[in-house]
């Protein structure tokens, strides 16, 4: 049964992780909750237990796979991904999946951005750049626990609605530009820490050198067969590069499209 409805999600939502992750007993709740209720015996009665909330989403599809630092997981529970999620996909906020949003683009499921974030580990005192702002909901994170982020999106409308959106929530600590994520930010690096959530198909060379010394850097890297690369600078020419898991993210695309937004 559960292979059947991780099928029928599948088609629901175009996806860009990786559907080999375990998914938790009762996930299935959520996909009674998005297909209207149609199924009685998956009822909130039959699993006795309340609707799927934020605090839900992170105990049992991040925290039960495996992401264990407390940083992490309260800064999760601090923004609520509901808020950035599209107002037509509302009940389907908390799904243990990436969910479409506008222009082709998609917001992450919430397990891998989880897992990229701790495998970032960014500190109280780093700045980041971030690669791919879409939402803002990772940069939200991400705010929440460093000194600054730096987000480069190349859609202008995105850049526009995330940077609006984060503002309204009280993010002062954000700075969102509209340009192409591979020239990086060179006036600001460099970075204790990069996170890259659209995927290149070669390691970004230029986004490497941006780092500090230490620094690290966290990428979906590949094109068909993508795989979540951690990348390490251990000296001015010398890097450390560990593979995580393998993943399915939007392509990482040259240039901006249209004026720049800021
Ligand atoms: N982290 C986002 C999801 C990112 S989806 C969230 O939490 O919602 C990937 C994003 O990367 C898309 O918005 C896409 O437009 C952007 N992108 C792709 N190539 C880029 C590039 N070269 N520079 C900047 N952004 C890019």
């Amino acid at each position: 049964m559960r292979r059947l409805l991780q099928g029928a999600l599948g088609s629901l939502f175009p996806s860009d992780h990786d559907r080999r992750v375990a998914f938790p007993q009762d996930w299935c709740f959520t996909v009674n909750q998005s297909q209207g209720d149609t199924m009685p015996s998956f009822s909130t009665k039959w699993f006795g237990r309340g609707p799927m909330t934020n605090e839900r989403m992170i105990a049992e599809q991040i925290e039960a796979r495996g992401v264990r630092s407390p940083r992490v997981l309260a800064a999760m529970r601090n923004v609520d991904r509901a808020l950035f999620v599209p107002a037509a996909r509302q009940s389907e906020a908390y799904a243990d999946a990436a969910l479409p949003t506008t222009l082709g683009q998609t917001i992450s499921q919430p397990y891998i951005v989880g897992l990229m974030t701790e495998l970032l580990d960014p500190q109280p005192a780093d700045k980041v750049l971030e690669i791919g702002t879409g939402t803002g909901y990772q940069t939200a994170i991400l705010a929440r626990l460093c000194r600054e982020v730096w987000s480069i999106e190349r859609l202008p409308s995105l850049a526009d609605e995330a940077r609006s959106r984060l503002e309204r929530l009280g993010y002062a600590n954000v700075h969102v530009l509209c340009g192409d994520g591979y020239a990086g930010l060179p006036g600001e690096a460099p970075f204790q820490r990069i996170m890259v959530t659209a995927a290149p198909p070669e390691e970004p060379e230029t986004l490497r050198a941006q780092l500090a010394v230490p620094g690290r850097m966290v990428v979906p890297l590949g094109e068909t067969e993508q795989e979540l690369i951690v990348i390490q600078r251990i000296g001015p020419a010398e890097y450390s590069r560990r593979v995580s898991i393998p993943v399915r993210f939007v392509p990482m695309v040259h240039g901006t499209a249209g004026p720049s937004a800021t």
